[in-house]
């Protein structure tokens, strides 16, 4: 790589975030170094390998635009896969020299010039600009529930999932139906004894087969990457406004959705079983759960469906608050991730020593998804209410790959010194998507990781086209740069 500026930068993570920030930089000549905790690159396709898990947004929506071909034969693709296209992009764009896997990052502080970025094994290194693109569905939620130290067989968080744990012909018991636990259902009672599903809250499932890709859809996404790209990006458009507008409009694409849910449902046969899985929530208020299969592993013999409330956890198995011990060898927690951490419990310091965890708490807020004032030189991929499913995020993080090289231009060109919203962007940023969220589907008063512990969903409730017109135009906006203006 031939060097065109002297600005170093940090990316944090080596998922598809990270590596699309990886690929903007490289091809732009700026010097950067991407730090991973894991001993390979795929983020969440790294870390979860669960039975059952394939990505649930058609592999065609769901690649980074520089290799678009569909990845896998099937429409939804495995975990393997992903894996794959990330460590392709890795090769193809000779990355690697730039990666350093197996290093977790533990602190970042902003020293009043650069940021200090500090390695688990107490290594230091500065740089310039901080890309932080550690995932939000990463450190596990473990469920508090009395006993379960206890249990004499094997419990496992569904992200911790070790291929050589065996489940064929054991009785396993999955709790939580969330994305996760649907997936895990459809495939453990393929081969294990009995599974049974702990239920808490029912949730709508939308039909999404996993049906094979036709030859000439795969040979017109291969034809070349820029065509693949163009697709794609017809595609995402399709996606969005289908996802985007039905969460947010109270219109045709909303009733459309929640009928296919309910159509979904009705292939459940017993009334008393389909009454047990019927949510009171409105379609939607939940990040939705797609499946095609699980309606029809839940009605196979082996299969049960619990869902009296779980009372405590013995050696021999899990007991509900009606007095029923439900014996298992094997008890797999699909509970879900503290999914409003996201970086932490990194240490990040901005101006003054200020904290990033005392500033968010519990209650997460980021100018335009990105940016936290106080924390100069900072973007975040995918942070507090930048879209979830309104947008892509791999389509996201390609956008705000290239607004951070834009960045790096203007530190280059002293136009500026540092990038940092001001607080009063954030305060009308917050007001703004605080009122946008009104009347969406998130914000229909349901359980959900989306809540934030303000009670806002942590959403973006605006079009695509807004979310990457305002990351294209990037730092350009000047009234969100505050003092920054190099001195003449
Ligand atoms: P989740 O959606 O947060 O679901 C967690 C489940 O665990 C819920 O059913 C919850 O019940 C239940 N639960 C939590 N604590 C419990 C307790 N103490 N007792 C009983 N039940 C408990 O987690 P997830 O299924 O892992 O999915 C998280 C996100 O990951 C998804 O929303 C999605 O964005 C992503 N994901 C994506 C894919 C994909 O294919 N692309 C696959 C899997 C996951 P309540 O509803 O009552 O709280």
């Amino acid at each position: 790589m031939t060097e065109t500026s002297e600005r170093r930068v940090a990316i944090i993570g080596g998922g598809f975030s990270g590596v699309a920030q990886a690929v903007a930089l490289a091809k732009a000549g700026i010097p950067f170094v991407l730090f991973e905790k894991g001993s390979s690159v795929g983020g969440t396709w790294f870390w979860n390998k669960y039975p059952g898990l394939t990505c649930d947004v058609p592999v065609m929506a769901y690649c980074l635009s520089y290799d678009p071909q569909a990845k896998s034969e099937m429409l939804l693709a495995t975990s393997d896969e992903l894996q794959g296209h990330v460590e392709a992009v890795v090769e193809r764009f000779d990355l690697a020299p730039h990666i350093r896997l197996n290093t977790e990052i533990v602190a970042a502080r902003w020293s009043g010039s650069d940021w200090a970025i500090e390695t688990a094994g107490g290594e230091v290194e500065r740089f310039d600009v901080l890309a932080q693109a550690t995932g939000f569905l990463h450190h596990p939620r473990f469920p508090q529930i009395a006993g379960l130290e206890s249990f004499a067989g094997t419990v496992v968080h569904s992200s911790q999932w070790d291929r050589s744990l065996q489940t064929a012909g054991m009785r396993v018991a999955v709790i939580g139906n969330g994305s996760t636990g649907v997936q895990l259902v459809s495939a453990l009672t393929e081969d294990a004894a009995e599974v049974s599903l702990f239920q808490r809250t029912p949730q709508w499932i939308l039909p999404v087969p996993n049906v094979a890709v036709p030859g000439w859809i795969r040979r017109h996404y291969s034809a070349s990457v820029e065509r693949g790209a163009k697709l794609q990006r017809r595609l995402l458009g399709m996606v969005a406004a289908v996802l985007g507008g039905a969460a947010t409009k109270n219109g045709m694409m909303r009733k459309s959705l929640a009928l296919a849910c309910r159509r979904n449902l009705a292939r459940v046969k017993d009334p008393e079983l389909r009454a047990k899985l019927t949510p009171t929530d409105p379609p939607g208020c939940k990040r939705p759960v797609m499946s095609w299969t699980f309606y029809e592993a839940i009605q196979r013999d082996n299969a049960r469906l619990v869902t009296d409330g779980i009372a405590e956890i013995e050696p021999g198995g899990i007991r509900t608050v009606e007095g029923t011990l439900h014996e298992v060898d094997v008890i797999v927690l699909a509970t879900g991730f503290q999914s409003h951490n996201y970086m932490r419990p990194m240490l990040v310091t901005g101006r003054g020593g200020l904290d990033l965890n005392t500033v968010w708490g519990d209650a997460p807020w980021a100018y335009n998804g990105i940016m936290v004032p106080g924390f100069p030189s900072m973007v975040m991929f995918m942070g507090p209410h930048a879209p979830l499913t309104n947008v892509s995020p791999i389509e996201s993080a390609e956008h705000l790959s290239e607004f951070v090289v834009r960045a790096v231009r203007m530190l280059d060109a002293g136009e500026i010194q540092t990038l940092e919203p001001t607080a009063e962007a954030l305060e009308r940023w917050r007001a703004e998507v605080t009122a946008g969220l009104k009347g969406t589907t998130w914000d229909a008063g349901c359980t959900s990781w989306y809540v934030g512990g303000d009670g806002i969903p942590v959403n973006y409730p605006f079009s695509r086209k807004r979310w990457l017109s305002d990351l294209d135009a990037g730092p350009k906006t000047a009234d969100l740069v505050v003092g920054v203006r190099a001195a003449a």
